[in-house]
């Protein structure tokens, strides 16, 4: 398939480096492709940055047939453009494809589409340390039908948004709250797949935690609130008795790149590693023994989110005297090494733009 490019209308004003903030902006083009059961994804192009004309009926605005993928894209310190990657998001996109019964496409195509586009919005790569281009592919239901079935027809879009620093001042812990009573997801459910649905289920104990002065939840499995799932867009990872250990996928759980990554770095470095099932009466009792030195997020977004207060119920607890810990900081560290192009890339994840 052939990608058709359209010039852009003009270039728009580029906020300067220190001004980014998280997907409040957004390039001077984008990429786009449409399927129908006739032609199956067709049409691919890029075009002007702008609004999608929609029919009220569309059936992604009444039953959410949508999902994504979020990445990003690094200014290296020869000025050149990496990826960190990527093909791990095309993959993990069409396995949410699957679970929402939307076509699937082909993942090289679709990084090709990718790399296009951020070559053409190269100057758009931030340099200023911390900053990114941050990619954002979706697929949506377009039928405008309002019968519930899946749709026959889809949209295929990549945006791209500068952001900045996720930690402007520093890399600090955050504080997070247990939700006893909402839950995010269940086995056979959706939790795997980047569906837009499971952020919409989550927004009021969101809500919640930040009224109480909480960054963010983290979720317990939908059967027994017993053990330890992810939190809202990181997976979740504890240093007990010097061993990293996460939450073993068990279906509910999104798949995190930088969940992988984690992984696989403290094996490469020969360090203990488990993924099992953690439930969060372990953690608080580890915690009171001692054995339990560290708590950080994972994901995209902030790469390593260090935990510095636990909360459940009336219980709450502080990790570490509420400091980084060290092996967030190794971690957090080496990977931004990898993916700005600082360090060797010892594992095969860049690819170059
Ligand atoms: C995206 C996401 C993650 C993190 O995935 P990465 O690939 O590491 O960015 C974790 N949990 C949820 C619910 C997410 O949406």
């Amino acid at each position: 398939m052939k990608i058709t490019i359209t010039p852009s209308a003009g270039k728009k004003a580029r906020p300067s480096d220190d001004k980014l903030g998280f997907g409040q902006v957004f390039t001077d083009r984008m990429f786009l492709m449409e399927y129908d059961p006739k032609q199956g994804w067709h049409d691919a192009r890029i075009v002007p940055y702008g609004p999608l004309s929609l029919d009220p009926a569309t059936m992604v605005f009444h039953y959410g047939q949508a999902i994504f993928e979020g990445l990003k894209a690094y200014r290296n310190p020869a000025g050149g453009i990496q990826l960190f990657r990527p093909m791990a998001n095309m993959e993990r996109f069409n396995r949410s494809a699957d679970l929402l019964c939307i076509p699937r496409f082909d993942p090289e195509f679709a990084l090709l589409a990718v790399k296009k586009l951020v070559d053409l919005e190269r100057d758009w790569v931030p340099s200023a340390p911390g900053t990114s281009l941050y990619i954002r592919p979706f697929i949506f239901a377009k039928d405008a039908f309002l019968g519930v079935r899946a749709s026959s027809t889809y949209y295929f879009l990549v945006i791209l948004s500068p952001v900045g620093a996720y930690y402007p001042e520093g890399f600090a812990p955050v504080k997070i709250w247990v939700s006893k009573s909402h839950v995010r997801a269940v086995k056979g459910g959706v939790g795997e797949a980047k569906t837009s649905g499971n952020y919409a289920a989550s927004l009021l104990a969101g809500q919640k935690a930040h009224d109480q002065g909480y960054t963010q939840v983290l979720w317990l499995d939908g059967v027994e609130r017993k053990f330890v799932e992810e939190v809202g867009s990181m997976n979740i990872f504890f240093v007990v008795n010097g061993e990293i250990t996460t939450p073993a996928l068990s279906g509910s759980i999104l798949p995190g790149i930088t969940r992988d990554s984690v992984l696989a770095l403290a094996r490469h470095w020969g360090l203990p590693v488990s993924e099992r099932a953690i439930s969060i009466d372990e953690v608080f009792s580890a915690h009171e023994s001692g054995a339990l030195t560290e708590v950080f997020g994972a994901g995209t977004a902030a790469v390593i989110s260090p935990v510095g207060e636990l909360k459940y119920g009336d219980r709450s607890i502080t990790i570490g005297s509420g400091k980084v810990g060290p092996m967030a900081e190794k971690l957090y560290k080496s990977l931004t090494d990898i993916q700005y192009g600082r360090s060797e890339d010892p594992l095969g994840w860049i690819v170059p733009v």
